[in-house]
């Protein structure tokens, strides 16, 4: 099939490579133009397990092109819409200018029958405009909320838990057809598909993040709790996990979630809410984003509690800057964030990250950045793993404790094995845990 991927950041570049890698016939579409030469020569102009591999593959069988012409889009029976949907600035909805600026462009290429499959997180009602903006071109609008996964991206795009398609009133059979013909390798596999009409899908997509956020922010409030009352969050969180109805994943109690698409998106959906009159049902969401960004000053506060009172003029070696591991994506990072913090509260930080460097240096060129572990932790008074790295989830606590100028180690996203850590002579801290404290106090 004749397809266009239109926006090809984290999420369309993923899509449109694995689309050729499913047969289909690709042009993938960007107004960046760095961005687009640099996937066109195989190059993914940011860090996705598998997908330098992907790229090449795809490229090599000659089913996939990168443009920067609009008019490269005629021809294609299906268009999917991946730009991106940041909040606005200062407001918490949704920035739409480049999803109305992607469907202008591409209104004059439409030809009657052509489907444009929506991607992008958007608020509800976003769809039913568009397609009432495309009317006259006789071309059909639906939505396919992506649920992908940074890190997983290319396994999530293929092999996804479910597809969800939002189809227009008007000729539902028509579309779900088409899209079904995208999928038909994915469905083939087993993957259910969810139909339903454009408002659902577009909420299924705003309900799945609002719920993972208040995962994440329900574990973190209840960390707030066991450091008010001596209590160990792991192992409240692997009890209350066992529970087949609540489940292990997404309780883990740390620095919170971040990136690019939760905060935005639970942000988005308040003032969608609100715009309805439905803002009360979210109300909320307000405090699952407040929960979040408190452990965030909380792991400064934490850093400042181990250095007795003050960060001014100490040497804090940062590991981790990208949101979460297996990315370089630093959108709203918690870890950078921390690192941001204690800079400016005096501290010498010295940051280090597999992957994000470059982007994080981009956003916070002021922060000093090394190459390597050993460079970042060189006579430390204290160490901050912020993002859980395998690379510092396997780190030797006897070995780094040679070359720090103290052992203090401030566990921002509970990933260490706090016993092999106190064993190597560290004092180590961690969100929710003041147990970890007394036993050190006791030591
Ligand atoms: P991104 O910023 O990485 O990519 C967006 C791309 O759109 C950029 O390359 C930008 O240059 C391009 N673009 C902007 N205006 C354009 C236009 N008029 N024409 C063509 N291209 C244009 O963002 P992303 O992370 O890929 O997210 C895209 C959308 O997908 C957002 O709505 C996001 O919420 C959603 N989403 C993202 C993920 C994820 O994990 N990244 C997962 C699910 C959903």
């Amino acid at each position: 099939m004749r397809m266009t991927v239109i926006g090809c950041g984290y999420l369309g570049a993923v899509h449109a490579a694995s689309m050729a890698q499913l047969g289909h016939d690709v042009v993938g579409i960007d107004v960046d133009e760095a961005k687009i030469a640099a996937l066109a020569g195989g190059l993914p102009p940011f860090f996705e397990p598998g997908l330098p591999e992907l790229l090449d593959r795809a490229l090599a069988t000659g089913r996939l092109r990168f443009s920067t012409d609009m008019a490269d889009a005629r021809g294609s029976a299906v268009h999917f819409v991946a730009v991106g949907t940041p909040q606005q600035p200062g407001a918490l909805a949704a920035d739409l200018t480049y999803v109305h600026a992607a469907i202008d462009a591409l209104a004059p290429m439409l030809e009657p029958g052509d489907l444009v499959a929506g991607k992008s997180t958007v608020p509800v009602g976003t769809a039913r405009a568009i397609a009432a903006r495309l009317a006259d071109t006789g071309a059909l609008v639906a939505w396919n909320p992506e649920f992908l996964r940074e890190g997983f991206a290319i396994q999530d795009t293929l092999h996804p838990d479910r597809l969800v398609y939002g189809l227009p009133d008007e000729a539902p059979d028509v579309a779900r057809a088409v899209l079904d013909e995208v999928y038909a390798a994915t469905i083939a596999d087993g993957t259910p598909v969810v139909a339903t009409d454009l408002e659902t899908a577009e909420l299924v997509k705003s309900a799945a993040n609002a719920f993972l956020a208040t995962k994440i922010s329900f574990i973190n409030a209840m960390a707030e709790v066991c450091e008010a009352a001596g209590a160990d969050v792991t192992q409240l969180a692997d009890a209350i996990g066992h529970d087949a109805r609540i489940g292990r994943r997404f309780l883990n109690a740390g620095l919170g979630f971040g990136g690019g698409c939760l905060p935005k998106d639970i942000r988005a959906f308040m003032a969608r809410a609100g715009e309805l009159g439905a803002d009360q049902a979210l109300t909320f969401l307000r405090e699952v984003d407040q929960i979040n960004m408190r452990r965030r000053s909380r792991a400064v506060d934490l850093a400042r509690e181990a250095l007795d009172g003050s960060v001014l003029g100490r040497k804090i070696a940062v590991l981790g800057l990208a949101f979460k591991p297996d990315s370089d994506d630093v959108r709203d990072s918690p870890a950078l964030n921390v690192a941001a913090q204690l800079a400016l509260q005096g501290a010498a930080v010295l940051c280090h990250d597999p992957r994000a460097i470059e982007p994080a240096r981009h956003r916070f060129p002021e922060l000093a950045y090394v190459e390597t572990v050993a460079d970042a932790v060189r006579d430390a008074d204290a160490v901050l793993v912020l993002t859980e790295w395998d690379e510092y989830r396997e780190l030797d606590p006897v070995a780094l404790g040679q070359d720090v100028a103290q052992r203090i180690v401030i566990d921002g996203r509970n990933c260490l094995d706090s016993g092999a850590w106190r064993a190597a002579g560290w004092r180590y801290r961690a969100l929710g845990r003041p147990r970890e404290a007394r036993a050190l106090q006791a030591a």
